[in-house]
């Protein structure tokens, strides 16, 4: 197994990778709320998750990860305040809970999919986990850190000697944020829910030690964590924004239950701006994969973009960075692909390709340098023989950008006109206006374009 230096945030240092019992490395990865479409920003961070496996993997250790799937417990507010947003998307749609999360369970794993995101060897329901964090619960009332109020289970922050260790606030800090608690039988306006108890109109409800209720978000990933991979485990993944309440939460929950510390690494991914400010459905600005496709991109085009810029920097999406993305992306595999058929080098130019393999590879060894490891990739692609093409293959294995295939038809070989008359068929079809359609479809075929339409989008190919 090579040697691998990562970020730890909770030391703030970076740190050698001793993992528990090697070679298998256990990782903990925050999964999605399925309760809508995942855009691009939580995109960047399950392409993180990703880029740290296929590392792990490539130097020589098992993986055996853990995502979860949360369909319950997250209120519309990080906090216990709101509603479940389970619950408001299924109201909103005239559809159940579970037909929510299995609607967009399913278009979430198609993202990553399209996205060569390989899956995390398990995969968690919280809904099927509901016995194994109901006792998590009591364990912690038994030890003295969890008290009943009229409407939960609260964790009691001020006996966790520690709280605030990973995002560096102490107790007063999270007692001056907290907003002034709306339930006053709350020790601490910062203490969190473990479990709430359900109103009546309230969906999902379980029956518990403290009658009918729901799991608080943060004791779900406790739970699975523990249940799949035991009282320590090697890394915990997710993005920035759930270091000062959900990941801190859980630090409480897990050390607090185990009496000693369980996460070895904690890794955090920073969040994707759009346009320099935050993604948000008023600005109309959150997109999505089949957006993008929409647009013509190709999806690799958007992991190269995301692989670029180093995961713990902020990433700003506009789209001219993305047709700059996706221009380079396509040039660099153009260059890669054509080696395949390219002659063998001679061997002092040979010894030059390994040599820039070796500096693509210690660039990704160093805390997931994507950004570096691509420029080296690009020193090395100009050397332009077969070697080239046979450590690019190799290298797939890392970068997941098929870079030694043919390649592909991307946004900027396609004109302005052709893009209007590919949206103005989509808008057609959406409508359900089949003859303007199918003529459209007629005259984007005549002008040599295949249209291939997807649920929420379509995307542009070049006629070969
Ligand atoms: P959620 O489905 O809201 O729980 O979020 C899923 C994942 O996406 C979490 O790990 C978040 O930290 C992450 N995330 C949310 N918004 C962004 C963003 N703008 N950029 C990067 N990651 C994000
Ligand atoms: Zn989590």
């Amino acid at each position: 197994m090579d040697k691998l230096k990562f970020y730890n945030t909770l030391t703030r240092k970076k740190e050698e990778l001793s993992p528990l019992s090697p070679p298998v490395v256990t990782t903990y990865s925050c999964g999605p709320t399925v309760y809508n479409y995942a855009h691009i920003g939580n995109l960047r961070t399950y392409v993180f998750m990703d880029e740290l496996r296929r590392t792990l993997k490539y130097a020589g250790y098992t993986t055996k990860s853990v995502m979860n799937i949360t369909d319950v417990g997250h209120l519309t507010s990080d906090g216990d305040d709101g509603e479940d947003k389970m619950q408001t998307a299924a109201k909103k749609q005239n559809k159940t809970p579970e037909e929510i999360a299995e609607f967009y369970s399913k278009v979430f794993f198609k993202d990553l999919e399209r996205l060569h995101i390989l899956l995390p060897e398990i995969i968690a329901k919280a809904t099927d986990n509901i016995a194994e964090m109901i006792e998590f619960v009591k364990g912690l009332c038994d030890k003295g850190y969890g008290y009943e109020t009229d409407d939960g289970i609260y964790f009691d922050i001020s006996k966790f000697d520690g709280y605030g260790k990973l995002s560096r606030c102490n107790i007063e800090d999270a007692l001056a944020g907290a907003r002034v608690a709306v339930n006053t039988q709350k020790r601490h306006p910062a203490d969190f829910a473990l479990w709430k108890k359900a109103e009546k109109n309230h969906i999902m409800q379980w029956p518990s030690p403290w009658g009918m209720g729901y799991p608080g978000w943060h004791i779900e990933c406790s739970t699975m964590s523990k249940k799949f991979l035991g009282e320590r485990f090697d890394i915990h993944t997710g993005g920035v924004d759930h270091i000062p309440i959900h990941h801190e939460n859980e630090i409480a929950q897990s050390e607090a239950l185990e009496g000693h510390k369980v996460v070895n690494l904690w890794m955090h991914g920073e969040f994707m701006l759009v346009d320099g400010g935050k993604m948000s459905k008023s600005l109309g600005n959150v997109y999505t994969i089949d957006d993008l496709i929409s647009k013509g991109y190709s999806p690799l085009a958007f992991r190269y973009f995301c692989l670029n810029t180093h995961y713990r920097n902020k990433l700003n999406f506009t789209f001219d960075g993305l047709n700059g993305a996706a221009t380079a992306y396509n040039r660099l595999r153009s260059t890669i692909s054509a080696c395949k058929s390219a002659p063998k080098a001679d061997a002092e130019t040979a010894q030059k390709v390994q040599a820039q393999k070796a500096a693509v590879i210690a660039a990704v060894y160093d805390d997931l340098n994507f950004p570096l490891a691509l420029g080296e990739l690009w020193t090395m692609a100009k050397y332009a023989c077969r070697e080239v093409y046979d450590a690019a293959v190799e290298l797939n294995d890392i970068f997941a950008l098929d870079l030694h295939l043919p390649q592909e038809q991307v946004h900027q070989d396609i004109p302005d006109e052709v893009k209007q008359l590919a949206d103005k068929r989509f808008a057609a079809r959406k409508a359900k206006d089949w003859a303007t359609s199918d003529a459209l479809r007629a005259e984007l075929d005549a002008l040599g374009y295949t249209v291939l339409d997807g649920k929420d989008g379509y995307e542009l190919r070049i006629k070969n």
